[in-house]
């Protein structure tokens, strides 16, 4: 490996090395009572802020202080992990590896095979080929691949849509980063993750930084007692209900269960600003791009339509049917299961009343 120390390390301080390196320093959590050392927790402060304030724009920086980059990182960890507000955790590992993405764009390819061979164990070769105009770098195991790109959206991750050679995936130099990109952001969220559970005991300056920055966090409430209130959640399907779990447990989702659920909702109901708050719990929540994209399914922008729920049909092809519709009888629209259940319990409602 060829990162001299402090410059490679403070660009990327999450590598094992950026660790051993902080070691010999012997920083202890009381020594940021201590002026000396209030560059470090500025800059891990300023870490947070740029995670809370940018999510997946945030951009790399000028490095000025080699070391206090490097120690800021494990700091800002600790600051972030003592909120014990996961949406803060997951942002925080999110802007952290997008802006190690942006940087590592620029290394050296060398550099970059290394960290994702030696560091994530990822199986990834050095192939040089180019193929329909397409200039290829590395190739990937199959498993391997499948694992990293599996989530993404865009067709062109799609397994049809790659050259694949003796079980091995050709990738781009970028495409590489990018996934390199999602194993930084799984090692950084579990970093927090572990500090979150040894809790270390903060010095009062420390605190402080914690109490601003727990100020600082959007507030981001799923309206869940409105969406109750006109929804009925008891009367969803399977697949929506499954679909709105992983939404409000800050998980991502597909392109077509977004728009499925978002259908859905507004279909029974629910208000724009409602669905969209559902969406608030993702590390890359962008309000004003959920807010449109919302109101283009309710109909209230370009071709005005609303749009109505995928059929079961489609949800089955898009892998969203739960247990193959054995739980909801002969429907045909998730939001056919929605009315007739609603029926059924005012029914019971109502012979409750009697
Ligand atoms: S059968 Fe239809 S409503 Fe039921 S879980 Fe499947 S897609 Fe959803």
């Amino acid at each position: 490996m060829s990162i001299e120390p402090p410059e490679g390390l403070a660009k990327y301080p999450f590598l094992p090395e950026a660790r051993e390196y902080l070691s010999a320093y012997g920083f202890t959590l009381d020594q940021f009572s201590d002026p000396a050392y209030k560059p470090i927790l500025e800059r891990a402060v300023a870490r947070v802020t740029r995670a809370i304030e940018g999510g997946e724009a945030a951009e790399p920086w000028e490095i000025e202080d080699k070391v206090a980059e490097l120690a800021s990182f494990p700091l800002a960890v600790v600051l972030v992990a003592s909120t014990g507000d996961r949406f803060l955790a997951r942002r925080f590992a999110l802007a952290e590896a997008v802006v190690a993405q942006r940087l590592l764009n620029s290394e050296d390819e060398g550099f970059v095979l290394d960290v994702a061979r030696r560091v994530f164990g990822m199986d990834v070769e050095r192939e040089e080929r180019t193929v329909g105009g397409i200039q290829y770098r590395f190739s990937m195991g199959l498993a391997d691949y499948l694992r990293s790109a599996s989530k993404f959206n865009d067709p062109t991750w799609k397994l049809v849509n790659r050259v694949v050679d003796r079980g091995r995936v050709l990738v781009e130099a970028r495409e590489l980063v990018r996934l390199l990109r999602d194993r930084i952001e799984e090692r950084v969220l579990r970093l927090v993750e572990e500090a979150g559970r040894e809790r270390p005991n903060l010095p009062q300056p420390l605190l402080q930084e914690v109490e601003r920055i727990k100020s600082m966090i959007p507030r981001r409430e799923v309206e869940e007692a409105s969406i109750k209130a006109t929804a009925r959640p008891e009367a969803w399907p399977p697949c929506m209900k499954e679909i709105y779990g992983r939404l409000v447990g800050g998980e991502s989702v597909s392109h077509f269960a977004n728009f499925a659920i978002a259908s859905f909702l507004l279909n029974t109901g629910v208000r724009p600003e409602e669905v969209v708050s559902i969406y608030s719990q993702r590390s890359d929540f962008n309000e004003r791009i959920a807010r449109y994209q919302v109101e283009h399914i309710a109909g209230m922008r370009g071709s005005r339509t609303r749009y109505t729920p995928p059929s079961c049909e489609k949800m089955r092809t898009n892998g969203l049917c739960i247990e193959n519709g054995r739980l909801c009888g002969p429907v045909k629209n998730p939001l056919q299961y929605y009315r007739r259940k609603l029926r059924e319990l005012k029914k019971k409602e109502g012979g409750e009343g009697d």
